[in-house]
C-alpha cells in the first residue's frame, strides 16, 4: 500500500503541474456556451474521459489532454511545453494542434485527412476531445448555433473519429454513446 502510494506521487505531481500550467494559460478564456463556462473545464473533461472512461493511465496522454488547447488557443509555444513537460508531451500536443494560419474549412478538412496518421496517443486524445465537444454542443450549446450547424459539427466529428478508431475500444464505445445521445437530442429539437 505504502509503496504504491509512493510510486504514484510523481504522476500526481506531473498531472497537477499540467493543470496549473493550463489553468494559468486559459485563465482569461471562456467556452462558447451560454454560461460562458471557464475554458479549463474542457481540457479537464477531456483528461477525465480518457482516464475514467477510456482506462488511460499513460501520463503523456493525460498531460497532453490537459494541455491540448494551449498552443492552439493561447500564447503558449511548443518549446514551452517541451521545457516544462518533455518532448513526448510536446509531440502529442503538436499532433492535435491546428494550423491557425489556414482557413477554417481547410483546417477541418485536414483533421479528417490527418486523423488516421496520428500516433495512438493523439488518436485517443482526439476521440475524447470530440466526445467532450459533441456533448457540449448537444447539452449546453454555443450561443446562436443553428440546428444545422450543430448537425454539421456532429457529422464532422464522426469523420475525424472514424480515422482514430482501433486504439481504445472502451473510449470509442463512450464516444458512440455520446454521439448517439447527441443525435437524439438534436432530433428532439427538430421534432
Ligand atoms: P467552431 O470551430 O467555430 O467551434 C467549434 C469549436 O469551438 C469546438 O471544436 C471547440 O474547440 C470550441 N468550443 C468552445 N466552446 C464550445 C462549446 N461550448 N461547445 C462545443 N465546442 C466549443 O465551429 P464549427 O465546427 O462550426 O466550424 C466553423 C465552420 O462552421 C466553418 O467551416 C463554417 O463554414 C461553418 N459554419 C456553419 C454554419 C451553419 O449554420 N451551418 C454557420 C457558421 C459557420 P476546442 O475543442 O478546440 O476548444
Ligand atoms: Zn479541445
Amino acid at each position: 500500500m505504502i509503496s504504491s502510494a509512493l510510486a504514484s506521487a510523481p504522476a500526481t505531481t506531473a498531472l497537477l503541474e499540467a493543470l496549473h500550467f493550463s489553468a494559468t494559460k486559459h485563465s482569461a478564456q471562456r467556452r462558447k456556451d451560454k454560461e460562458a463556462s471557464p475554458y479549463i473545464n474542457h481540457p479537464i473533461r477531456v483528461a477525465q474521459l480518457l482516464a475514467s472512461e477510456g482506462g488511460v493511465t499513460d501520463l503523456v496522454i493525460l498531460q497532453a489532454a490537459i494541455l491540448h488547447d494551449t498552443v492552439e488557443d493561447t500564447d503558449t509555444t511548443p518549446e514551452e511545453i517541451e521545457r516544462h513537460f518533455g518532448p513526448e508531451v510536446r509531440r502529442v500536443v503538436e499532433e492535435v494542434t491546428d494550423d491557425k494560419s489556414l482557413p477554417k474549412a481547410e483546417r477541418k478538412q485536414r483533421q479528417v485527412e490527418h486523423s488516421p496518421h496520428l500516433s495512438s496517443q493523439a488518436k485517443q486524445l482526439k476521440i475524447a476531445d470530440k466526445a467532450a465537444n459533441v456533448q457540449n454542443i448537444t447539452t449546453s450549446p454555443p450561443d446562436g448555433w443553428s440546428l444545422e450547424r450543430k448537425r454539421e459539427y456532429l457529422d464532422w466529428a464522426d469523420r475525424v473519429v472514424a480515422g482514430c478508431r482501433g486504439c481504445n475500444p472502451a473510449l470509442e464505445a463512450v464516444y458512440d454513446e455520446i454521439i448517439a445521445q447527441g443525435r437524439q437530442a438534436l432530433a428532439a429539437l427538430a421534432a
